[in-house]
């Protein structure tokens, strides 16, 4: 029965074939963290743009020494000589002061000792020691970061050196998010009987936003017809509208049905995985539509399995699917006919990372999941997996 059900991989692959990358638009760089580029980005300048000490120490001339030279000028950084240095001199420079013409070596502070107008150099120094060549780490025109690559602390670092101010980066999503359920209730609100606090908006807000998309997030929304058609339209006004609950077998279960009346063509629902099985993914238009099931754990997971992927893809990342990196399990679990990503916490032995499966695994045990770190992904199958077996997993 399982089996008519596609795969994990199966699924991802259909919503990353239904997504585009949005439209690039220009951003000032101090704008840009967090974001993707759009097309290369290619030094201004030099880099270094000048000859430049990497140590405290005296600029001179390699075949001067061993010897005794007198000190003709200081450099500092940002302060260059207006004078080349002549045979026989030294210079005092600073690390990332400019090399004075002429000068083809820096000996270090601590290798010498200077005294009274002169410096002893008591030994051979190489030439071009010490000295970061013009264009040593990129030349101008040189490629810095690829399109496709997110924008973290270092691509910025990266581009700010080679002195670009604007870069072209994809567009960010608008995604409209909406939790239904009659029984919703924002915390601060008194619970009348069966009714429970939203877990899924703050979970998936912050998932969203965690991808570099911007969120909506619409009241949440009670399992009647006029309530869903409202949040639904809304929400097809976006690049991508994310649903929790309401996407089951239920009477009340009104997602699916409400948005194949106002267009949306479903591309699949249901997946082979568990938490998470009733999942559904359709498109209308430009617009991806993403009904995740109610159950807080199996929405958290949906999420990270298909709707990261596709946020990531809509921005033009060059590797959206999730990142599963190789682990080991901690103790033995017991297989399903589903795959399974069991919630659990990870620690390091021996160099490499141990999981431990958190007791709690029921897909509404979204407290005890609190914990939790990763995600470990455990093949469909029967019998047990002993502790020690490799795996792979998520980080949360
Ligand atoms: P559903 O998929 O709508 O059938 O919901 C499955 C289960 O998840 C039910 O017990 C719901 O009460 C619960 N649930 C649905 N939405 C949320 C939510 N936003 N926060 C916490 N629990 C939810
Ligand atoms: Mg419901």
């Amino acid at each position: 029965m399982t089996d008519e059900l596609l795969s994990i991989s199966e699924a991802l692959d259909l919503v990353l074939e239904h997504v585009a990358p949005l439209e690039a638009e220009e951003v000032p760089l101090a704008q840009a963290a967090g974001r993707v580029l759009a097309g290369p980005a290619t030094a201004a300048v030099d880099l270094p743009s000048f000859p430049a000490s990497a140590m405290d120490g005296f600029a001179l001339r390699a075949g001067d020494v061993p010897a005794t030279l007198p000190v003709v000028g200081r450099i500092a950084a940002g302060r260059p000589s207006a004078d080349a240095l002549a045979a026989g001199q030294a210079m005092a420079i600073a690390t990332g002061g400019v090399v004075p013409d002429g000068a083809d070596a820096v000996v270090p502070i601590e290798d010498v000792e200077e005294r009274d107008g002169v410096v002893v150099v008591p030994g051979a120094v190489e030439a071009g020691s010490n000295v970061r060549p013009r264009g040593g780490d990129l030349d101008a025109g040189d490629l810095v970061v690829a399109a496709g690559t997110l924008l973290g602390p270092v691509q910025l670092g990266a581009l700010a050196a080679a002195g670009v101010t604007r870069v072209s980066c994809t567009r960010r999503p608008d995604v409209v998010l909406a939790v239904t359920g009659t029984e919703l209730r924002s915390p601060g609100e008194p619970l009348g009987r069966g009714e429970i606090y939203d877990a899924n908006g703050v979970i998936l807000a912050t998932q969203i936003a965690s991808t570099g998309a911007s969120v909506e997030r619409l009241p949440p929304v009670a399992d009647d017809e006029a309530a869903t058609r409202a949040a639904v339209e809304r929400g097809l006004a976006a690049d991508v509208l994310v649903t929790s609950g309401g996407v089951s077998v239920g009477v009340y279960d009104l997602v699916r049905a409400t948005e194949a009346e106002l267009g949306v063509r479903e591309v699949f629902w249901r997946v082979a995985v568990r938490p998470g099985k009733p999942i559904a993914f359709g498109v209308r238009d430009r617009t991806l539509v993403f009904g995740l099931p109610g159950n807080p754990v199996s929405s958290l997971v949906g999420f990270e399995l298909f709707v990261r992927p596709a946020l990531l893809a809509l921005q033009g990342h060059a590797g959206p699917r999730p990142m599963f990196r190789p682990g080991r399990l901690g103790r033995p679990v017991t297989l399903v006919g589903r795959d399974s990503l069991l919630r659990a916490r990870t620690r390091v032995e021996d160099g490499s990372v141990v999981l431990d499966p958190l007791t709690g695994q029921e897909s509404h045990m979204i407290a005890r999941a609190a914990t939790a770190d990763a995600l470990v992904l455990v093949p469909r199958g029967d019998g047990e997996l002993a502790a020690g077996t490799a795996v792979s997993y998520l980080s949360l």
